[in-house]
């Protein structure tokens, strides 16, 4: 609880989670199960009661809609994901055979993992997991509990290193889509795809919609076509799951506004139609009176490698109504943010528009959104709708909350923090600072700037994601030391940004390594974003030592020596970066990428590998849910949810995968 202790702000005024947890008495248990490279935890729906009854029947319609989805990501992912599935989870409940093994607990190991990852793809390396266990031992474990024998396919896919290896490859130069696992497209090559979207787009339309979000691009007879993921088409059978329970959520909608939002989203999955989806996503961009929210559909495209397709997700939550405080008095300011960025003033906005922002309590994470989570969301992703109706921002304190809880005590700043001074700068000011930088990349970062007249907005193509969050990551460091949140009454010591600058130097150059496998590039959007501000930081700031690599007793450390020369130096990235992406200069946001935030050094590798090794803290996390139960009078009426926390990781992902088979497989 420390880092609620010292967060003494009435502009911060505790979140809920904290009282609940006080007011159980008992500490809840955040640790759900440990394996591989992962950590599960729980997390905890502070305020869930206080919701009226129409508020919770609501959540519970939606949260069913939420978990619907679950397969079709599982599919998207990679087409033999969903019989892979069903072949391993037979044989994880139904094994007669010894359990203490060492083939069954590397079996054991690989289900959980496939689990964790929707798919035989690790959600975040993108590279086919290997399994610990021979393929002998699995047929002969396969034939005890299920009288078809497994397709040779299948087993290939399983146990062949070479077959699908990468559900998403970046390396510059392949063909993208030939080399890439996911199930987006179809016996089509990269410059396929690319001439058959460039014919569809006009140059022109200034609200152009976004192409190939929602299908499944294959050839048919020789031409190239899509096949649309809608009730009727793609996917039809989990989508009408998901319509039937947005619908019987729309009776319960908070107020007009939101049942209309309901309803174009139902209409979008009926027709598949992008624009119904875009008018969708103005809508719902401009419901912010409702307190219940949540994102259904085909959202976020880190898993296309051309970045086009969504994946499916969905987020259900509702607004913390004390901790929004600070988004609001950010999202108030934002003009003052955009006016004052350190930006060409021809790259930023005349007018920064309903950039809303608020904390939530999430209440159930989905599809692309679970186990593993993102803490921020900025959305709607079109480029066009955000400039001309704005964007919706949030931060799920919940969880953030459940990770700063569960990390407590585990040795890292021990380890790798260069001082004790440090190490308290950061006990005292890194959760809110920490927070503060989700608010600021999340509802000012991504919202600011503009392209100039004419900039396609996907001129940077396969680096577009990595800028991207670099530039809302930039312009979120920048604003963390500036004067003007203490003004707003955020911030109450002006040197509290050094906790959040130091941790983003320290895991952008050393720490976020321990994610890497020894040999291999980084190749995650998030992970190159933040190598790439790092080292160039470091490098740009090394003759005059603002940050540097020292070693002590064989270790290194990143010491910071001029705080503010380094905010100068995120300011001055931040100003070519707007650059790059307002004039769509690919040219020169691939050289960006390729020098700074690729290569890694091996040999600090190695040594962050070997350090992290010693103090067992997962590189990866993620959460189970809680279970929502709704209690029926006589008429079938829900009278009241339920929400507990107790299932483990392994029960929750087979009641999922028993109870909301969406497509049959
Ligand atoms: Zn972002």
């Amino acid at each position: 609880m420390s880092t609620f202790k010292t967060v003494a702000l009435s502009a911060l005024a505790l979140t809920a989670a904290y009282s609940a947890v006080m007011a159980q008495g008992t500490p809840f248990d955040y640790h759900a199960d440990n394996f591989a490279d992962i950590e599960v935890l729980r997390y905890q729906v502070p305020d869930f009661d206080s919701l009226s009854l129409n508020q919770k029947r609501l959540v519970y319609y939606l949260t069913e809609a939420a978990l619907w989805g679950r397969d079709i990501l599982w599919d998207q992912n990679y087409k033999h994901n969903l019989e892979i599935r069903a072949l391993l989870e037979n044989l994880y409940q139904n094994y007669k055979g010894d359990r203490s093994t060492a083939d069954f607990k590397a079996f054991e190991q690989y289900v959980k993992q496939v689990e964790f990852a929707n798919g035989i793809h690790h959600h975040y390396s993108m590279d086919k997991f290997t399994p610990g266990f021979s393929q002998a031992w699995f047929e002969q474990a396969m034939a005890t509990v299920d009288n078809k024998p497994v397709r040779a396919e299948i087993l290939a896919v399983i146990f062949d290193p070479a077959v699908d290896a990468k559900r998403v490859n970046q390396a510059e130069g392949e063909d993208l889509i030939l080399t890439s696992a996911n199930n987006f497209y179809e016996g089509v090559t990269q410059q396929e795809v690319e001439d058959y979207y460039n014919a569809l787009k006009n140059p022109a339309d200034p609200t152009p919609v976004s192409y190939g979000l929602n299908t499944r691009v294959v050839k048919k007879n020789g031409k190239v076509t899509e096949q649309t993921y809608k009730l009727g088409g793609l996917y039809s059978d989990a989508i009408a799951h998901i319509v039937d329970n947005l619908t019987k959520a729309m009776a319960y909608a908070e107020n007009d506004a939101q049942r209309l939002v309901i309803a174009r989203l139902i209409d979008y999955y009926t027709t598949g139609d992008l624009a119904t989806f875009d008018d969708y996503s103005i809508k719902w961009t401009e419901d912010t009176a409702s307190q219940v929210d949540f994102i259904n559909g085909f959202i976020e495209s880190y898993g296309d490698p051309l970045g086009m397709t969504g994946s499916w997700e969905s987020i259900v939550n509702f607004k913390n109504i004390p901790a929004s405080h600070r988004t609001e008095v950010l999202s108030a300011n934002a003009q003052w943010f955009e006016n004052n960025s350190p930006v060409d003033p021809r790259f930023r906005k005349d007018e920064v528009k309903g950039v809303s922002a608020k904390v939530i309590t999430a209440a159930i994470l989905a599809g692309d959104a679970y186990p593993a989570t993102p803490i921020g969301i900025n959305l709607p992703n079109a480029n066009w709708i955000r400039a001309a109706h704005g964007s919706k921002s949030v931060t799920l304190e919940n969880i953030t909350q459940a990770y700063d809880e569960a990390s407590h005590g585990n040795g890292f700043n021990e380890e790798f923090v260069i001082d004790a001074p440090t190490r308290e700068l950061l006990d005292k000011y890194l959760f809110i600072t920490d927070n503060l930088h989700t608010d600021l990349h999340e509802c000012l970062g991504h919202g600011s700037g503009r392209l100039l007249p004419g900039v396609d907005p996907d001129a940077l193509k396969a680096h577009g994601s990595t800028l991207e969050e670099a530039r809302a990551d930039l312009f979120a460091l920048y604003y963390l030391a500036d004067p003007k949140l203490i003004e707003l009454g955020l911030l109450d010591n002006p040197d509290a940004y050094q906790a959040e600058y130091y941790k983003y130097m320290l895991n952008g150059l050393m720490t976020q390594l321990m994610r890497i496998e020894p040999g291999k590039d980084i190749e995650e959007a998030h992970m190159r974003n933040r190598q790439l501000i790092a080292r160039w930081a470091y490098e740009h700031g090394k003759k005059d030592k603002v940050v540097e690599l020292t070693k002590r007793g064989g270790k290194t450390y990143v010491r910071i020596n001029d705080y503010r020369a380094l905010r100068d130096l995120f300011g001055q990235l931040l100003g070519e970066i707007q650059r790059i992406k307002s004039e769509g200069d690919y040219a020169a946001g691939a050289d960006l990428v390729q020098r700074y935030a690729v290569k890694v050094d091996p040999k600090l590798h190695q040594e962050v590998l070997k350090r992290y090794s010693k103090l067992s803290i997962a590189p990866y996390k993620g959460f189970v849910n809680p279970v929502y139960e709704a209690v029926y009078d006589d008429n079938g009426n829900i009278t009241n949810v339920k929400v507990t926390y107790g299932e483990g990781y392994m029960p929750q992902m087979l009641r999922y995968s028993k109870n909301y088979n969406g497509l049959g497989k």
